[in-house]
């Protein structure tokens, strides 16, 4: 029989994965370009040209054995080097190669970092809306999910509600930005704030609050937005990167931890996350996948695509009368429900348009609509999205 706790999730299931596999049957019934799907982050720009170059060199030249081989589990040293010099040089940080730990995507990073640092009982702060996942990571490790409230229409990190989240057994702090799910970036202020509040905190406890800055969407961003790079604003933070949006390759399963020798413990910590990445089971982040990142290090993905996307459908809808907040980064639109959330995901699915509830984001009456698709598609679905406003906007 299956464990308890996976048949809780199981139970709770994920509404994103349940309507992507509705729209695979609305599009049996109705033919492809009849339904509009907007539920799943799935990148739409494809992976530059140099990365399937890149595999075929790697295939050419490389040593067989050393390119299919087992190797250190924080990941092949030169690729390691090559991400430490690359952020040093745009982000005038000072990291090495010990500094950095390959993994298996942001997940896989997450993961890691949270076997790394949790003891039984530790609580994880995570910001209203957040990605949903992070409940069942939290839980892998035996701690436990302190939600801090959604804070609209900005959608800042409310810090003061932070504040008052933290307690004796606070250990980490979730931060995404840009946001999944609704395309805010967080400021600098907010972030230099958000430092500041946890060195005391750090300080008050005797031991560090760290800092998890969940950045798969960092180079995805709009009306030269600036993401700044938090190491910078506070020591005991883990950035945890990913080439799944950035270059496209979610299928792929690639990314890096990033750990800086002013966090607390850091040597230790940078043991720890390699070491969880071999008993978490992934082993090290897949060979092949290391060295295209480091042959594509400048490579990247065309965000003007994206953006074409944005516009196009942040306008039509806020004309319709729905009300959001201008995403700047990311692919997604947080728009407010105008109805009841499930009465209006139910609604949305009458015209073949599939949109993911807020409630998957721990922040009910919104919706989430996934812009990474095809253009012709948006622009396919705005009339249906015109007759729901008109059926559901006041
Ligand atoms: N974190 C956030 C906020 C995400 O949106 C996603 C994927 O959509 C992930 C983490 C997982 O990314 P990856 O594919 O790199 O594991």
């Amino acid at each position: 029989m299956i464990s308890k706790k996976i048949k809780e999730v199981i139970q709770l299931g994920s509404a994103i994965r349940a309507m992507f596999e509705e729209g695979k049957r609305l599009a049996q019934i109705y033919g492809k370009d009849n339904v509009y799907d907007f539920s799943l982050g799935n990148p739409s720009v494809p992976a530059p040209t140099a990365v399937n170059e890149a595999i075929v060199k790697i295939a050419k030249d490389t040593d067989t054995l050393a390119l299919h081989g087992y190797m250190l589990n924080s990941g092949f040293e030169s690729v390691r080097k090559a991400i430490a010099d690359n952020l040093n040089s745009r982000y005038g940080v000072n990291f090495a190669f010990k500094n950095i730990i390959m993994t298996v995507g942001a997940a896989g990073g997450l993961n890691v970092a949270l076997k790394s640092i949790i003891n039984e009982g530790d609580e994880v702060i995570v910001f209203a809306p957040y990605f949903g996942e992070y409940n069942n990571y939290i839980a892998n490790v035996g701690g436990k999910v302190v939600v801090v409230p959604p804070n609209p229409p900005t959608f800042q990190p409310n810090l003061d509600n932070m504040k008052k989240a933290i307690s004796k057994r606070t250990k980490a702090v979730i931060i995404n930005s840009p946001n999944n799910p609704t395309g805010v970036v967080y400021s600098q202020d907010t972030l230099k704030e958000l430092g500041k509040i946890l060195k005391e905190q750090s300080e008050k406890k005797g031991e560090a609050i760290y800092l998890i800055s969940d950045e798969p969407y960092r180079e995805i961003v709009y009306d030269d937005a600036q993401v700044p790079f938090l190491t910078k604003y506070y020591d005991n933070t883990i950035v945890g990167y990913s080439y799944s949006k950035s270059l496209s390759l979610p299928g792929e399963r690639i990314g890096y931890l990033a750990i800086p020798d002013e966090a607390e413990d850091s040597e230790n910590l940078l043991v720890a996350c390699g070491i969880a990445t071999r008993i978490l089971g992934f082993v090290n982040a897949p060979s092949l996948q290391q060295l295209i990142i480091e042959q594509c290090i400048d490579e990247k993905t065309d965000v003007s695509a994206y953006d074409k996307n944005r516009k196009l459908l942040y306008n039509a809808l806020t004309e319709y009368g729905f009300e959001c907040i201008r995403p700047q980064g990311a692919f997604y639109l947080f728009v407010k429900s105008p109805i009841e959330e499930d009465k209006f995901v139910a609604k949305a699915k009458e015209f073949n348009i599939l949109l993911v509830g807020g409630k998957s984001f721990a922040c009910e009456g919104y919706v989430r609509i996934a812009y990474c698709v095809s253009y012709d598609m948006i622009e396919r679905s705005l009339p249906y999205f015109k007759k729901l406003a008109e059926e559901t906007v006041k």
